[in-house]
This record gives C-alpha cells, sequence and structure tokens, in this order.
C-alpha cells in the first residue's frame, strides 16, 4: 500500500465527497442490516441480496442514482470482506461511519492506463465521474496497481492509496516451519526465539498526543485552532501507520522468504476459546494496563500481517487450534495451566523446563503446524501439540 497527496480542483473535491458520502451511506445501511440480525434468526442479507437492495435504493433516491454504481457497490463488498475478516479473528466488527471520520471509497479493476505520470513530480490517477485527479509523485508508485482508495483524512486532506497484491515469494525448499505466537508482552513471538514487535508511537510522541487530544477536547468547535489540533493529531496517527505498515511488509517477507511453513495460530478459535474460558490467556495487571494504550493498534498490525502473509506464501500459512499452546510444555508435553509462572515465563512444573511464555507457545504452534502438514500428506498426524522436534523431511516439495 502507497499513499500519495491527492490534488483534486476545487470542483473535484466536491465530487470526491459526494462518492465519499454515497460508501458511507451504503455501508451504514449494510451495519444496520447486520445489527438488527440475532442469532436464531434468518440471516443477515448477504453481498448478492444487499446489491439488489442497492438498485432498489438507486431507483428510490436521485440524489444515489446520480452517484457511481461502482463506488457504492464496492462499498458492499468492502463491508463483505469486513464481516468476513470479523468472522475469521482478524479484525474487529465493522462500525458505523461518520462525517469526517476515515471517509473514502475504493475503486477497483483499475487499468494501467488509469494511472499516468505527468512529470517528475506529478502524475494522474483516473477516478470514475470526477475523471482525471493529479497526485503528488513523491516515491515510486507500484507496479501492477489493482485497486486504489482515495481517502480525506481529518485535516481535509485527500489521499490515494493504491494497491497492489504482492507476488508471492518463493519457498526457500529448505523445510524449515515456524511457529509464529501473538504474544502480550512482545507482539509476536516466533518459535526460533526471536521476539517482534510492532512499532508504536515513541514515548515523547505518544505523550504529545495526549496533549493534543486534551487540547482537542477544550477546543471551540469549528474554531481555527481546533482545525490545527486536529491537523497534528492526523498526522501523529498518520506517522504511526507508516511505521506499522513498513514492520508488516519486513515482517511478512522475512517470514515468507525464510521458512517453507508458518503456523500461526487460528484465531477464530482464539476469540472464542477467549470469551468462553475466561482469563487462561489474560495478560497481568501491570501487563494489560501497559498494553491498554496500544492494543488496538498491535490488534491491526496482527491482522495486516496475517493478510500479508497469506498473499506472499500462499498455501505455505497453516492454521493451528491455539488452545492450550500457552499451558503445553514444548518438552515434555505436559500440560498445566500452573506451568504458566507469570505472563513472560513458562515453567514446566513436570519437567521444570523453563523458556519465554511465548517462545513456548510458538514452538507448540510450530509442531502443531508441522503434525498438520504431515497429516495433509498422508502421514501420521497428531492432533494438539505434538511434542516432537520437526521432521522436516517429510514436508519437502
Ligand atoms: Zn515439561
Amino acid at each position: 500500500m502507497a499513499r500519495f497527496r491527492l490534488q483534486p480542483t476545487s470542483a473535484q473535491q466536491a465530487a470526491l465527497a459526494e462518492h465519499c458520502t454515497h460508501a458511507r451511506f451504503v455501508w451504514n445501511l449494510a451495519v444496520e442490516q447486520h445489527a438488527h440480525w440475532k442469532p436464531g434468526r434468518k440471516s443477515a442479507p448477504n453481498f448478492a441480496e444487499q446489491c439488489r437492495q442497492l438498485t432498489e435504493a438507486r431507483a428510490e433516491f436521485g440524489w444515489l442514482r446520480a452517484g457511481s454504481v461502482i463506488v457504492q457497490q464496492q462499498a458492499l463488498k468492502d463491508f463483505a470482506q469486513a464481516m468476513a475478516n470479523f468472522f475469521g479473528g482478524t479484525h474487529r466488527r465493522p462500525t458505523w461511519r461518520r462525517r469526517g471520520l476515515g471517509e473514502g471509497f475504493r475503486i477497483v479493476a483499475v487499468n494501467e492506463g488509469d494511472i499516468r505520470r505527468l512529470s517528475r513530480n506529478v502524475g494522474e490517477v483516473k477516478v470514475p465521474k470526477v475523471g482525471w485527479v493529479r497526485f503528488r509523485w513523491s516515491r515510486a508508485v507500484p507496479d501492477g496497481v489493482k485497486s486504489f482508495r482515495v481517502t480525506r483524512d481529518r485535516g481535509g486532506r485527500w489521499h490515494v492509496a493504491f494497491a497492489a497484491i504482492p507476488e508471492p515469494i518463493p519457498a526457500p525448499g529448505t523445510g524449515d516451519v515456524v511457529g509464529v505466537d501473538r504474544g502480550i508482552a512482545v507482539s509476536a513471538a516466533l518459535s526460533t526465539g526471536d521476539l517482534l514487535n510492532v512499532p508504536v508511537l515513541r514515548e515523547t510522541e505518544a505523550k504529545r498526543l495526549r496533549r493534543l487530544q486534551r487540547k482537542l477536547a477544550r477546543a471551540m468547535r469549528g474554531s481555527n485552532r481546533r482545525a490545527r489540533v486536529k491537523a497534528a493529531i492526523a498526522k501523529l496517527k498518520v506517522r504511526e501507520a507508516d511505521r506499522r505498515r513498513d514492520w508488516v511488509e519486513r515482517t511478512s517477507t522475512g517470514l515468507a522468504r525464510d521458512f517453507d511453513v508458518i503456523g500461526v495460530e487460528d484465531l477464530k478459535i482464539k476469540n472464542m476459546t477467549r470469551s468462553a474460558r475466561g482469563n487462561i490467556d489474560a495478560p497481568g495487571r501491570n501487563v494489560r494496563a501497559k498494553s491498554g494504550l496500544n492494543r488496538a493498534i498491535l490488534a491491526a498490525g496482527w491482522g495486516q500481517l496475517f493478510e500479508r502473509l497469506e498473499h506472499k506464501a500462499p498455501g505455505r500459512v497453516v492454521k493451528v487450534d491455539p488452545r492450550y499452546t500457552s499451558q503445553t510444555c514444548n518438552a515434555c508435553g505436559h500440560v498445566a495451566g500452573e506451568s504458566r509462572e507469570s505472563q513472560a515465563v513458562f515453567s514446566c512444573v513436570a519437567c521444570g523446563h523453563q523458556d519465554n511464555a511465548d517462545v513456548n507457545a510458538a514452538r507448540n504452534i510450530r509442531d502443531t503446524a508441522v503434525g498438520h502438514t504431515v497429516a495433509a500428506r498422508g502421514g501420521s498426524g497428531l492432533p494438539g501439540p505434538v511434542n516432537r522436534e520437526p521432521q522436516p523431511v517429510l514436508l519437502c516439495v
């Protein structure tokens, strides 16, 4: 995802804002339909059904009909994807979109000719019903752009982000398997012992953000001061998001390049067990307080990492049942909640094996992923964590 500053004329700004309004209207309609749905009722309308309803709504409302059906239909598709992500456990439930907050729309099926360069620093992108809109060619536009998203930030600035599905990265062919655990003390722990962290704002930046947010609460609505504060907040958030994106790209590329199989927790199961089983995996008080600020950011980073892994290592990502991965000793296989001595330390009550708790979990995930792969190839896959070294020879393609 590469983002560029759009430079629309004022007439174009009005047209882009209209697209945003339509996308928001359609999206909120979908949110509302799903909000009314309760378990046991007839299923909430799916994408096809919603498209039919959109056709009806367009027949009824002239202002909606005047807009681009491409933009409106894509909003429905994005919503369907958001629901799929939610049920998949990697994202939160899609919520209402409010005017002025995270406004945008997406255009797909982009042709190569829809983006062109005018000069060293200026490019143009073709937006349906708006025409050619200029943008600042501030860095390389990725090859093979399949879609783009136009957004307006809180400061009223327009951006375009081009998305190209990355080419799959070839597997190294070494038979190496890695397990990735979504840690609480760290963002991700690898079975190799590496601990990874999604970059967040630095302490000074976080302080500045909190100060700005207090300022915003005091600033009068519609005042210049408020607009300035808002813009400053937006800038910090953009910086944070950029860093996270960078991390996701680097991490997913590294994993796809270095390992044949990548074992990750099946978050669908994880989220179910979390609500049903109470707080076996819940962090201690201290850790929670510390992570509270950044929890949403970590969650977002995690979701993006999954998505990118699926793109870059298609068919090589194995989702495993995360139950007991944090309570099982990777050395002897003994399962006991008490072995999880603290958030950070795993200390087996049976054999005395000690390890970083997240790394121990990542190793269990790796071993289970090996079991899955073996089973898929007709070997003797064992259910649950497998307490043996992975057998790479069985994984060679
Ligand atoms: Zn043990």
